[in-house]
């Protein structure tokens, strides 16, 4: 699971510069859901071989009616949501009431957090950090987040506790979830059908949930077998929540959702047709798509739509959805059952090309034969010359081409490139990757 940081503070402290500044660096990947958060914004970082979620919140002015009151509700489910909480403070405008409110909150929510005193450039940080021992909830940690300054190293210090020692990677084994079979997440806005769906894939089938010590913010897995295959469906939609856990957090959770799509193999994103895609299903589509993973979408609601209605999503989908046409696409009911059935052709379609082994000689005889039809062009009288690839990783599978000068290569000869690998080896439901290097 990715650890959730959550940037809270007064307005204006600096929390959407530094939530850029986080985000930037994976193509400002950002999940601003209107409608449904608000004002808490979700995007996703990486340091090195970590990522991690960012919530973004408006703030917290201490003066807490109308509109500052639903803006201090949406800080307070960030920090819930939230493993690690950075509270920022403004060195310029030393200690504020509201930062003494916000102090007290924290103390008493016991989260992980961080007292980080921005806006230090230009002033000595001692100087505008010595209010801020007062609040008593540790050393402040001094940033400037415009320039970027303390920021990696506040970064390296917040995700030290989660950077994954090798061995770990062998706990997957023996993970009860990790069982060999296919983990389908089933991820959409609220009220789409997902809960629909998940019972209408489980069938009458009795399913046994693991007695997982999930808070609201987790999602349930949930092993079955259908055909004598075996899958594990991911549902963020808490269909078959236990009881007695209390849904403190909405039910519709933008971090389980991500969280989901990170854990799965397959993602079958639900789409209502009756609304058609909107924003929201585009950024969830963006994060699958940036995530890696495998996808089938699955309109649904597709019963009772004239067929005026029908032409009309299909041709937005046609627009709206190029980004993801690697994807299966399926018209369903979840409601009646029609069609889903069919899903399960597309998820498997979709995991065995995210899954494929190709050997070294195959890509490289792949790649000979591509170049053959078609050579890079030359820069600087040179001729980019593309020599071997090799398979750098799977779900999703990563291509990697060997040669020299691999840095001038235009973009529309790796699109070339890219197409006729994905038309040769047949790929299709995955996105795929190519990384190029130069020398051996
Ligand atoms: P938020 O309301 O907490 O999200 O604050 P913003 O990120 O919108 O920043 C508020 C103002 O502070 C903007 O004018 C920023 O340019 C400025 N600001 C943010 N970070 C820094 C910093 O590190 N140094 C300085 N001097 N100004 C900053
Ligand atoms: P979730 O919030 O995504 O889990 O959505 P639900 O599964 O709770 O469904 C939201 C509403 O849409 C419910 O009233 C469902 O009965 C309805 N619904 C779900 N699937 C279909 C469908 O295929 N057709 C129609 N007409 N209604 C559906």
């Amino acid at each position: 699971m990715l650890p959730v940081i959550a940037l809270v503070g007064r307005p204006n402290v600096g929390k959407s510069t530094l939530f850029n500044r986080l985000t930037r660096s994976r193509d400002a990947l950002v999940a601003d859901l209107p409608g449904l958060t608000r004002d808490r914004k979700y995007g996703e970082g990486r340091l090195e071989e970590q990522s991690y979620i960012v919530i973004d919140t408006g703030g917290i002015t201490g003066d807490e009616t109308g509109i500052d009151h639903a803006m201090a509700q949406q800080s307070l489910i960030a920090v819930e949501e939230a493993d690690i909480v950075l509270f920022i403070v403004d060195g310029r405008a030393g200690l504020n009431p509201a930062d003494e409110m916000i102090a007290n909150h924290l103390r008493r929510s016991g989260k992980h957090h961080y007292l980080v005193v921005n806006k230090t450039d230009g002033i000595d940080p001692d100087v505008a950090m010595a209010d801020f021992y007062r609040l008593g909830i540790g050393n402040p940690i001094p940033i400037a987040a415009s320039h970027g300054r303390g920021v990696l190293s506040l970064m390296e210090d917040v995700l030290a506790p989660y950077a994954r020692p090798e061995e770990d990677a062998d706990a997957e084994t023996t993970d009860p979830r990790r069982d060999g079979s296919i983990r389908i997440a089933i991820v959409g806005r609220p009220n789409v059908g997902k809960s629909t769906l998940v019972n209408r894939m489980l069938g009458e089938d009795r399913v046994v949930v693991f007695d997982q010590a999930g808070t609201t913010r987790d999602s349930i897995y949930i092993p079955y077998e259908r055909d004598e295959k075996k899958y594990t469906l991911i549902d963020t939609a808490g269909v078959r929540r236990r009881k007695h856990i209390t849904e403190a957090v909405e039910k519709f959770s933008i971090v389980k959702t991500l969280q989901a799509i990170r854990d799965a193999n397959v993602v079958v994103m639900v789409i209502d047709a009756r609304e058609g895609v909107t924003e929201q299903d585009l950024h969830l589509l963006g994060f699958v798509v940036d995530a890696g993973r495998a996808l089938v979408i699955a309109l649904n609601k597709w019963d009772g739509m004239t067929s005026e209605q029908k032409d009309k999503v299909r041709e937005q989908i046609r627009r709206r959805l190029e980004f993801a046409e690697f994807a299966r696409m399926h018209f369903i009911s979840a409601l009646h059952g029609t069609a889903v059935g069919d899903l399960y052709g597309s998820v498997h379609e979709a995991y065995d090309a995210a899954m494929a082994k190709w050997s070294t000689n195959k890509l490289t005889r792949l790649l000979e034969d591509v170049v053959a039809d078609h050579q890079p062009p030359s820069v600087n009288n040179h001729r980019i010359k593309l020599r071997y690839a090799h398979q750098g990783g799977s779900n999703p599978p990563i291509i990697v081409v060997h040669g020299n000068q691999t840095d001038a290569l235009p973009n529309s000869y790796k699109r070339y490139l890219e197409n006729r690998f994905i038309k040769v080896l047949k790929i299709r439901g995955t996105p795929i990757r190519f990384e190029f290097k130069t020398g051996d």
